[in-house]
């Protein structure tokens, strides 16, 4: 009986994942193409000074469109690329294409740090540490102007291999955020240990900021736990000036989101 019914789940489970497969061939497929017709574009959306409001960041965000001009969010996108190994050089062409911009954006004397989003699969890969040295190598960027968002479900799926890779990122010269913080499940121990430099509040806590009190003292204790550990704080998918004013009610030193910019092409960056 039992029997019968571990068959049942795996004929269910089989038959789920085949319908996963059939979802993505279209976007691996895709995906493909993209790469081989160099169609990948880098959009950048400021981060801004949380007093000033000065633009002192801007994120890196992939984008892709399909056969009609439509877009195909990375949400969608990503995972499929994890799951075919396709985010290597995915990831690779984000690098190369963002090294360059934040050189770009040096040389023109803009005070920019450039954050560039790694995947899971990426940061495990073991040629990504020969990959950024010959792209540092090639574009001569100031690593100090690169700073690589890795999110926190990612390193704490395996912390110590984390922590070892993250030492080399540091001493390779490049700022390290840990991003969609407070979503994955951390373990402070493990804060305390990992050598970044930048906690990014995800915008889930954010969204509900003005209404919502549970999220408001979520807020206020990850803010306050980063400020402790010195690290600096960047609230992300603010849209409404009630989040900001309590956003700068904690001190939150960077601000992204809609209030002040969404991504576009890297001309546009200084434009909103
Ligand atoms: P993320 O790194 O957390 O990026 C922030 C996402 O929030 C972006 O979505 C951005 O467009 C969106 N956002 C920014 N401000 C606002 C706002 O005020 N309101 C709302 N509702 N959303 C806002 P996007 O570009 O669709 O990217 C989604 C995710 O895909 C990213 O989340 C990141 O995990 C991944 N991703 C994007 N580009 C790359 C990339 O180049 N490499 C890798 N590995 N992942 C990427
Ligand atoms: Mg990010
Ligand atoms: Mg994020
Ligand atoms: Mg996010």
């Amino acid at each position: 009986n039992s029997a019968k019914l571990k068959g049942d789940n795996i004929a269910q489970y089989s038959e789920q994942h085949h319908a996963q497969e059939q979802s993505w061939l279209p976007i691996e497929e895709k995906i493909r193409k993209a790469l081989e017709w160099d169609q990948f574009e880098l959009h950048y959306q400021a981060k801004v000074d949380g007093q000033d409001h000065s633009i002192k960041g801007a994120e890196a965000l992939i984008r892709l469109k399909d056969e009609n001009g439509n877009h195909i969010s990375p949400g969608r996108f990503i995972p499929v690329a994890e799951q075919t190994g396709l985010i290597i050089k995915i990831g690779q062409w984000v690098i190369e294409k963002g090294f360059r911009q934040a050189k770009a954006w040096d040389d023109q004397g803009d005070k920019i740090k450039l954050a560039i989003n790694i995947s899971a699969r990426q940061f495990q890969d073991r040629n990504f540490l020969i990959h950024l040295q010959q792209q540092l190598s090639e574009t001569q960027v100031n690593p100090a102007l690169i700073e690589l968002e890795i999110t926190e479900s990612l390193l704490m799926d395996n912390a110590e291999q984390s922590i070892f890779i993250m030492k080399q990122l540091k001493a390779m010269g490049f700022a390290l955020a840990i991003d969609d913080f407070g979503t994955g499940y951390s373990s402070l121990a493990y804060l305390k240990r990992f050598p970044i430099d930048t906690l990014k509040v995800d915008q889930a806590f954010v969204r509900n900021l003005e209404t919502d009190k549970d999220d408001q003292n979520i807020v206020r204790a990850i803010v306050s736990l980063g400020q402790h550990l010195n690290l600096e704080i960047v609230a992300e998918g603010v849209e409404t000036s009630g989040q900001l004013s309590f956003l700068n009610t904690l001190n939150v030193n960077y601000i992204q989101g809609f209030l002040f910019s969404k991504p576009d092409v890297a001309e546009k960056l200084f434009e909103s």
